[in-house]
């Protein structure tokens, strides 16, 4: 599509320029800006907001040199856009006026983001892993005092949150239970921000059932029996070659079920996301996980 498509205006033009709705009412498009633009995750959201006709792309931040004095479009892959890439937010607050701030980036850069989206009233949708359990709380008693949606998902897939769904279900049968990650050698956290949540939401439903192990392993590699979660061992490895992908093992007596799920494509991440940002302007407050934004009964 062109760059200049009524459909996909850049910020200077009208943005928020109606876009028709299947029923022909006139409706507001969404005005999107990125951070992390220039990421691997950052250029597919580019190109995902672009194409979405409900969405505009407004603003776009990134730290990365080769990104400055860029156009968000050209990163993407999509045709120049009229939407430079900034270097910082308060550059791009003053030359975009997005309603919703999505996040690729790292977790510090994602937690100072989103405290600064939400204290202008832009809802954040947080992509980025790796946020403390009090980084979550504190975007929580934000966005609730400035009564601004947010949104935080560990993983955006459809896949990835049926594997978790499932796995929460299998836990209140096979309370044993293993979690290996694989992802892609440049991921920078460990373990993934899908494996910690899957670990929480299997604890959630297994209450105080745990595994049973030997109350001293002879473990002569450390590590070799991967990361402790309450009882719940966490193996992560990075290699080329995977995108993001998940195995949780339950073991019980002379049987075991694993519940596998791969991201073959970073595409796969774009139904979810682009979901959330429809969706944040009407949450109350911070909501985390795609599953409560999916009817899954
Ligand atoms: P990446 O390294 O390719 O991209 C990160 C980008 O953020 C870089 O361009 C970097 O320059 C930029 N950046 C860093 N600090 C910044 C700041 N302060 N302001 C603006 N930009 C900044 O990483 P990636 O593979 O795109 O992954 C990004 C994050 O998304 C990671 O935390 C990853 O785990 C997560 N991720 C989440 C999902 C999901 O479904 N939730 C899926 C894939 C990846």
């Amino acid at each position: 599509m062109p760059a200049s498509s009524p459909q996909h205006a850049g910020p200077e033009s009208e943005a928020t320029a109606p876009g028709p709705s299947p029923a022909g009412e006139v409706k507001p498009r969404v005005r999107v800006a990125v951070a992390g633009i220039a990421g691997r995750m950052g250029r597919e959201v580019g190109r995902a907001i672009h194409a979405d006709p409900d969405c505009v792309l407004v603003g776009a931040v990134d730290v990365a040199p080769h990104a400055q004095g860029r156009d968000a479009g050209q990163l993407a892959g999509v045709g120049e856009l009229g939407v430079p890439v900034c270097a910082s937010l308060a550059e791009m607050w003053e030359s975009a006026h997005p309603e919703v701030l999505v996040d690729f980036t790292i977790a510090p850069a994602a937690f100072v983001n989103a405290q600064a989206a939400l204290e202008r009233g832009v809802s954040p949708v947080i992509g980025t892993t790796g946020l403390t359990a009090d980084q979550v709380e504190t975007l929580r008693r934000l966005a609730s005092e400035r009564a601004t949606g947010a949104f935080i998902a560990p993983n955006f897939s459809i896949g990835a949150v049926l594997m978790m769904v499932f796995a929460r279900q299998a836990a209140r049968y096979l309370p044993e239970v293993e979690i290996i990650e694989l992802h892609h050698e440049k991921k920078v956290d460990a373990p993934s921000g899908t494996a910690l949540r899957t670990a929480q939401l299997i604890l959630e439903t297994r209450g105080l059932r745990m595994a049973q192990r030997p109350s001293q392993e002879d473990v002569r590699l450390e590590g070799a029996r991967g990361g402790d979660l309450e009882g719940i061992r966490i193996h992560s490895v990075r290699l080329p070659g995977y995108v993001a992908h998940q195995e949780v093992i339950f073991g019980g007596h002379a049987q075991t079920l694993t519940i596998r799920h791969d991201s073959t494509d970073r595409t796969s991440f774009m139904p979810g996301m682009l979901l959330a940002v429809k969706r944040v302007r009407s949450l109350s407050g911070l909501v985390v996980g795609l599953e409560n934004l999916l009817d899954l009964e």
